[in-house]
């Protein structure tokens, strides 16, 4: 864990002053570490039977389509609004100036399908809590966990996710 770590670099004040951004490229670029990321999950979910995981935009597709192939599961798109074809479901959620929302399919999962959503990076929470708001509201599915390659703990986005485990490969 401690070589996937340390090919995350962070980009201070991108894409706004303030913002340390966590550039995952590098990782990715890297056959070995990507590799061993992707185990790293799969070996936390080998025996839950996972029927779907869903990815988070952007940077979520890439976990979750690489997951999802590992562990024999489909997967699932929830995008940023205006991005999926057919009907869909739609979540706003607050950001600090505004707001802004999540999509997904209507026709996403079939009852009683165990699910598992995986993004790159845990912040403060807020598109995660859109995500699982959205698939709750809509669907009878059994939210298994939630993973993130990586959780920011100082902005506290655990808190935004009540009563659901959370998992991080990697804690700031
Ligand atoms: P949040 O809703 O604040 O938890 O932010 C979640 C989304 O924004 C994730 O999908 C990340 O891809 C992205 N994100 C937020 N903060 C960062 C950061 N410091 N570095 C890289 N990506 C970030």
């Amino acid at each position: 864990m401690e070589q996937i770590k340390a090919a995350i670099r962070t980009i201070p004040d991108f894409p706004k002053p303030g913002i340390q951004f966590k550039d995952i490229t590098p990782l990715l670029a890297d056959g070995d570490l990507f590799r061993q990321t992707i185990d790293a999950f799969k070996t936390r979910h080998a025996d839950q039977e996972i029927d779907v995981v869903v990815g988070i935009e952007a940077r979520g597709f890439i976990f979750a389509s690489a997951l999802a192939y590992a562990l024999g599961a489909g997967t699932c798109l929830v995008r940023k609004p205006g991005k999926l074809p057919h009907t869909v479901h739609r979540q706003t959620y607050d950001l600090e100036y505004g707001t802004d929302a999540v999509e997904i399919h209507s026709d996403a999962f079939r009852p009683g399908q165990k699910i598992l959503i995986i993004d790159d990076v845990l912040a403060t929470g807020g598109t995660v809590a859109a995500t699982i708001q959205l698939i709750q509201s809509h669907f009878d599915v059994e939210i298994t966990e939630i993973n993130f390659l990586l959780e920011l703990v100082s902005l506290g986005g655990r808190k935004k996710i009540p009563s659901l485990p959370v998992h991080a490969l990697i804690r700031y």
